[in-house]
């Protein structure tokens, strides 16, 4: 692809924008990779103002990434409580093992050992290196890939031209300034270039959009059709014995929810009751007979 775009006039408008319109995180007042990181995780699916007091909380209980090495599972799961997609949190987890086997206590510098930690993908490094220790990597994280698809008026889905807007992200990208330049890039497709109503008055990079100049700005980018949610009938369980005591029991590693405590159960099949999918999955997972008895409501 030859980018045609001007990039000293669309590197220096981002850059001056966000020296007076850049938002202050407290993952930005910090050069701390292991910081940052967190942070970077945390954000993969969670927007920034419920991220904020988790990311504090885990490190003031994780302070370093010795200290999350060190911590049992259950405390590391028990800490991340609320944030959903708990494989981050068992990545991050595992990731800080192997960083203390492999690179001591530092967070490694290089992409291709980040790249190989679990739960790091390629914006995710590009977003911890720039960050912490202003590599000239790009970002392709969804806000990103939404203000790239208009400033160049994409006429695909962006899931179907990754390797053109990573590309793009790439040769926009300020060498001289790769921290603070994807920061900026977040924030604009965060605050300014936002999915419903684009502030495009407001946008240092509106003289140059090719969106805005088509009035396009509110149709890109093209949707992506995303496959329905999966919907499942389950049977629970709440069993208890003559002590009173109640019967949990952990989910696999591996999947959904992993590592997690539940009541047991699983997923009704074709045909079948809720009491029997209940003494069927009761039996198989645990080995156990029972009796049951489905409450009713009040
Ligand atoms: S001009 Fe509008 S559509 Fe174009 S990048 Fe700026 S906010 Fe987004």
């Amino acid at each position: 692809m030859t980018l045609d775009l001007d990039r000293p006039f669309l590197r220096q408008a981002l850059l001056d924008w966000y020296a007076t319109s850049g938002r202050t995180l407290p993952w930005r007042q910090t050069q701390d990779a292991y910081a940052i990181w967190v942070s970077e995780i945390m954000l993969q699916q969670t927007q920034v103002k419920t991220v904020i007091p988790y990311y504090q909380r885990w490190l003031t209980q994780f302070p370093t990434i010795a200290v999350l090495a060190a911590a049992d599972q259950q405390q590391v799961l028990k800490v991340w409580q609320g944030l959903g997609y708990y494989a981050r949190a068992r990545n991050l987890h595992r990731a800080a093992q192997e960083i203390i086997q492999k690179f001591g206590e530092h967070f490694p510098a290089d992409l291709e050992a980040v790249l190989a930690l679990p739960g790091i993908g390629r914006t995710t490094a590009g977003g911890i290196l720039s960050a912490a220790f202003n590599q000239p990597l790009p970002i392709l994280d969804g806000n990103v890939k939404r203000v790239l698809a208009r400033l160049i008026a994409l006429e695909n889905p962006p899931h179907k031209a990754l390797s053109q807007l990573w590309q793009l992200s790439s040769q926009l990208l300020d060498p001289d300034h790769a921290r603070d330049f994807n920061q900026a890039l977040m924030d604009l497709g965060a605050t300014v270039c936002t999915p419903k109503s684009p502030a495009c008055l407001l946008c240092p990079w509106q003289p140059a959009c090719r969106a805005y100049q088509l009035n396009r700005q509110t149709q890109l980018p093209m949707t992506e059709t995303r496959s329905p949610l999966p919907h499942k009938q389950i049977g629970v369980a709440v069993i208890w014995n003559n002590q009173g005591l109640i019967l949990i029991d952990r989910r696999r590693q591996e999947g959904l929810l992993g590592g997690l405590w539940e009541f047991p159960g699983g997923k009704i099949e074709p045909g079948e009751t809720v009491e029997a999918c209940i003494k069927r999955e009761i039996q198989e997972e645990l080995g156990i007979e029972i009796a049951v008895a489905i409450a009713s409501s009040p």
